[in-house]
């Protein structure tokens, strides 16, 4: 839906294809999202969307240490607890307001791809035609089988039976660790529904898990299983460790689950997918509308398959610090004790909120490669926030110093030009203050491509990268 939402932004005809009947989620699923994920959603305009319906945390954590970014300099210095049925409803109202067409209860089957596009077949309604396809359908991706794209990594080791109950005894609330791993109760909103986590004894089957099995997990972890009926829904994740060798196989790329799975200790896969959407969405969209080549979308592999590879191996050590036997529970503690310590918590808040990611966009300023902050300028028609400037999905020519001319006549019609100014300090998060520049360029996922250090050089370099060759911009604009 994210990936929708950039491409409709964009002005490109898109397609989503669900074989649910409709966008509601059975099961609460993921329990929420971190810093970046929270600042994405305001450069779209939509994060109050997201903040009326949740409640913000210090939700950052490293085995039992919670890692407090109250301090880090971002408008939204915390994570947001709301359940993913209601990320998807809100997504799914906010794509109603775009022109995206939503194929409901229709599946993909595979696909066939020539030089010019790509066939979709689809269980019903039979095929349809696109020039790109996006396989971001989870992480048992029909698409990425149909590509034959390799998905190396870690078979499962661990399971967990995740579900939502009624109880006939009180069961305890919050969280226990033992030899296993993680077990949690938790009442939800209506005040009688119990949210289970259970890991089990022994790895579990692929197969549909029973009430039964919920049964027997409990009672092996509590000794009883609070009389457990009634499941509005029972599901099993495992910690299974994979990544897409390559995010694209000519016409078709991945994106989310279907490009990386992972135990979600740390609470970061929607995150990540989210953050794969919004790198691949202004690319593709300029791609497709003729201003960029294709070998733009190289770059989107380029930049996401590290971040994901980097949030993974942290899932891992997030997981086997779950296992609490005494030898492990030494292990914590250490951990816990380097956790709270300055450098080592603004580190690693800093991975897990996804406040520190830094695209390889070469040397340069520190600012290069990095998320703008969301300053507060002054400009000739009042005060504005540098992320109001992005709703549109639209890249921006940010000057800071003297009003002057840049020339960017080939790409004037898409790159917003803006004066202003600001007085404040210049901040990152985990790195500290940085120097001030006079220009940044600023591309619509809200990376930096571009920072003006005393001199412009450079700018129409970074112009032609990220927003096509001059002619390919004048031609198509
Ligand atoms: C217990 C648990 C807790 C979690 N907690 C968190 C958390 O707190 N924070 C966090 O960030 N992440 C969390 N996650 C991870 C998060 O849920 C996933 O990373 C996220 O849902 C991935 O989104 P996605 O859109 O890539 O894939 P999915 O959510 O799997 O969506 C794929 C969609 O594609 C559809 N689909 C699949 N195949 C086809 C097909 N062939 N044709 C048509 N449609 C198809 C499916 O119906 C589905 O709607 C958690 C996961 C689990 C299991």
């Amino acid at each position: 839906m994210m990936l929708a939402a950039e491409l409709a932004l964009a002005e490109v005809d898109v397609a989503v294809v669900e074989r649910r009947p409709d966008h509601v989620l059975v099961g609460s699923r993921a329990g929420g999202f971190h810093s970046r994920t929270i600042e994405i959603l305001d450069q779209r305009g939509v994060a109050d969307r997201f903040l009326a319906e949740g409640k913000t945390a210090q939700a950052a954590m490293l085995a039992a240490t919670v890692l407090d970014m109250g301090d880090f300099p971002t408008r939204h210095p915390y994570s947001l607890g709301i359940w993913q049925n209601q990320i998807e409803r809100i997504m799914a109202a906010w794509i109603a307001e775009l022109p995206v067409r939503i194929y409901y209860g229709s599946e993909v089957t595979g696909f066939a791809q020539d030089d010019a596009g790509v066939d979709v077949e689809l269980s019903e309604e039979g095929s349809l035609r696109a020039r790109y396809l996006v396989g971001c359908d989870g992480g048992r991706s029909v698409i990425r089988k149909a590509a034959s794209i390799e998905f190396p990594g870690w078979d499962p080791t661990r399971s967990n039976l995740i579900a939502e109950v009624e109880t006939t005894e009180e069961p305890p609330r919050g969280i226990r660790h033992d030899a296993t791993g993680i077990h949690a109760l938790n009442t939800m909103e209506d005040g009688k529904t119990v949210r289970v986590i259970v890991t089990e004894r022994e790895l579990g089957p692929s197969s549909e898990p029973t009430l039964r099995d919920l049964s027997e997990a409990l009672i092996a972890v509590y000794d009883t299983d609070f009389g457990v009926h009634h499941p509005t829904w029972i599901s099993r994740f495992t910690d299974m460790t994979r990544q897409a060798a390559t995010y694209r196989e000519g016409r078709v790329l991945l994106a989310g689950d279907s490009a990386h799975v992972h135990y979600p200790a740390g609470g970061q896969g929607l995150s990540l997918g989210v953050g794969d959407a919004v790198n691949l969405g202004w690319k593709l969209a300029q791609v497709v509308n003729g201003f960029s080549p294709e070998s733009l979308l190289d770059t989107y592999q380029e930049e996401r398959h590290p971040v994901a590879a980097r949030a993974i191996q942290h899932t891992m050590a997030q997981a086997a610090l779950q296992r609490r036997d005494e030898r492990m529970q030494a292990l914590v503690d250490v951990v816990s004790e380097l956790a709270v310590m300055d450098e080592p918590r603004k580190r690693l808040a800093g991975l897990i909120s996804g406040l520190d990611i830094r695209y390889d966009l070469g040397e340069g300023h520190p600012l290069l490669g990095r998320r703008m902050p969301d300053l507060d300028l002054l400009t000739a028609a009042g005060p504005l926030r540098v992320f109001e400037l992005l709703h549109d999905a639209k890249p921006v020519l940010l000057n800071l110093g003297e009003p002057r001319d840049f020339d960017i006549a080939p790409w004037a019609n898409r790159v917003q030009l803006i004066d202003a100014s600001y007085e404040g300090e210049w901040e990152l998060p985990v790195l500290g203050a940085v120097t001030a520049p006079t220009a940044v360029l600023i591309r619509p996922d809200g990376y930096v491509a571009w920072v003006e250090d005393g001199a412009d050089a450079g700018l129409l370099d970074a112009l032609t990268t990220w927003f096509g060759a001059p002619t390919m911009a004048l031609r198509n604009g």
